[in-house]
């Protein structure tokens, strides 16, 4: 197996465009797994832990630009007040080892529908910054970059550059049910952004559809029926929960069923849009 590694980003992408069937590792949490189950025997690895731009992470004035090489760990102690809802997320992924390499960038290469970033990357109206040496740069936002299980709109000479999100101009949550507390595969999620000077809200589903999505109809009707000056009203709450259940369309597996994930997907969307309502409430109050 060949092992490449550049140095600089243009390296990076010079190296994917000779060898567009080479493998990028960044952490290598997902990666190595599967080499050393077997599940692939790449011809060549492209490193790109020596590229290092990818570990960066910047204010771009209208909102955060994070490297796909930027791990869990610095999202949570770096990123947790500007981006809670990644940041939440973070937190539940893996143990501190995990956390210690494994990346944003890596968790949308993997595109795995249980990816514990993609929910508030959805929600918060993430976009997924894309680089070839052929055609630059190609800016995806995040409901458009997964097409299904395990498989992105990323073209085989292109590699995750960055991901693009604003700062939280509102409360944000992220909820994971899983077989335990900790390690552990999501059996599904779900993730709230509220957008209070948009006068919306937005929403992210995981691992309860052949790829994470935004529950449009739940995030239309809120947009339609949400009084942002009043409490949250109980026949709303109810009726944004059932239209996030219905958004999913997920299946029975090991981890769950069908019918317990479109369960706690309603549980989820009425517990989280709680908190960020009563968040958002204390806030205007104070
Ligand atoms: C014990 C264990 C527990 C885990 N728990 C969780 C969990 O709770 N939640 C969760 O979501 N995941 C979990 N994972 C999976 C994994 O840690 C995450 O998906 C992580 O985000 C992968 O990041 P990485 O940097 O290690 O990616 P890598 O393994 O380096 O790469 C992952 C994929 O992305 C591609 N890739 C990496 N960087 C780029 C780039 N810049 N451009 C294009 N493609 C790229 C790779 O080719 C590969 O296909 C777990 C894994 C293990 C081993």
């Amino acid at each position: 197996m060949e092992f490449l590694r550049p140095t600089t980003w243009a390296e990076a992408l010079a190296a994917k465009a000779d060898q567009p069937e080479a493998v990028p590792i960044q952490g290598g949490t997902d990666v190595m797994v599967e080499i050393n189950f077997d599940v692939h025997r790449p011809v060549a690895l492209l490193d790109l832990n020596q590229v290092a731009e990818l570990a960066r992470w910047e204010f771009t004035g209208d909102g955060y630009r994070v490297g796909a090489g930027v791990p869990y760990v610095r999202i949570i102690e770096e990123l947790g007040g500007a981006l809670p809802g990644l940041a939440q997320a973070s937190r539940t992924v893996g143990s501190p080892q995990i956390r210690n390499r494994g990346t944003v960038g890596g968790n949308l290469g993997a595109a795995s529908p249980a990816g514990d970033s993609h929910p508030p990357l959805l929600a918060a109206g993430a976009v997924v910054e894309v680089e070839s040496a052929a055609r630059g740069v190609r800016m995806i936002p995040a409901h458009e970059f997964y097409l299904g299980v395990k498989r992105s709109a990323l073209e085989p000479d292109e590699l995750i550059r960055a991901v693009r999100l604003g700062g939280a101009s509102g409360p944000q949550y992220f909820s994971k049910v899983g077989t335990r507390n900790a390690m552990v595969i999501a059996v599904c999620s779900f993730a709230i952004a509220l957008h209070p000077e948009e006068g919306r809200v937005g929403t992210g589903i995981g691992s309860a559809a052949p790829t994470p999505r935004r529950a449009l109809e739940a995030e239309d009707f809120l947009a339609r029926e949400l009084d942002w000056g009043a409490r949250l009203d109980p026949g709303v709450l109810g009726r944004f929960g059932e239209l996030c259940a219905g958004a999913a369309s997920p299946i029975d597996d090991v981890r769950g069923t069908a019918d317990y994930r479109r369960h706690a997907i309603a549980v989820m969307a009425r517990r989280t849009l709680t908190w960020a309502w009563n968040d958002y409430r204390k806030a205007r109050a104070a």
